[in-house]
């Protein structure tokens, strides 16, 4: 049980949050990255891979297993920071497969918010929302 000024404190917090972000809760503005993509000889690149994992807070590591157990490829990140794919995939379905992936592994499932923390635990993974408090599990990949 929290009490009161418990509450309190948390909607001070809640209200520097929104003028730090300049923006009234940011779950509904949040604008989905997009990946671009460039197809050389057999390989797929995607070549904003780093700053689409920055933006979504989440590891490259982590981004780039998803990306090679959907598609079904071996991948790789070179050294500028590029997902290297073997294959041929266009920028629609690599931007499906992200969309996939934020609505999984990065939001909220009960209030939208993209402020959570993925932690791994054995052979599962916990979706801790920084916002709500609200949990999800599932299994790891
Ligand atoms: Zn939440």
């Amino acid at each position: 049980m929290k009490n009161i000024s418990e509450y309190k404190y948390e909607d001070l917090l809640n209200r520097a949050f929104e003028k730090l972000a300049g923006r009234r809760g940011s779950a509904e503005v949040f604008e989905m990255p997009k990946v671009s993509v460039l197809v050389i000889g057999g390989k797929t690149i995607i070549q904003n891979f780093r700053d689409v994992a920055q933006i979504l807070n989440r590891e490259e590591e982590l981004l780039k297993r998803y990306f090679m157990k959907e598609l079904n490829v071996p991948g790789s990140v070179n050294e500028a920071g590029q997902l290297e794919l073997r294959g041929k995939f266009n920028a629609v379905a690599i931007n499906q497969l992200l969309e996939r992936f934020v609505q999984k592994y990065v939001k909220c499932s009960t209030c939208g918010s993209i402020h959570t923390k993925l932690t791994k635990k054995g052979k599962v993974f916990v979706l801790k929302c920084e916002a709500c408090g609200a949990e999800t599990t599932f299994q790891a990949f």
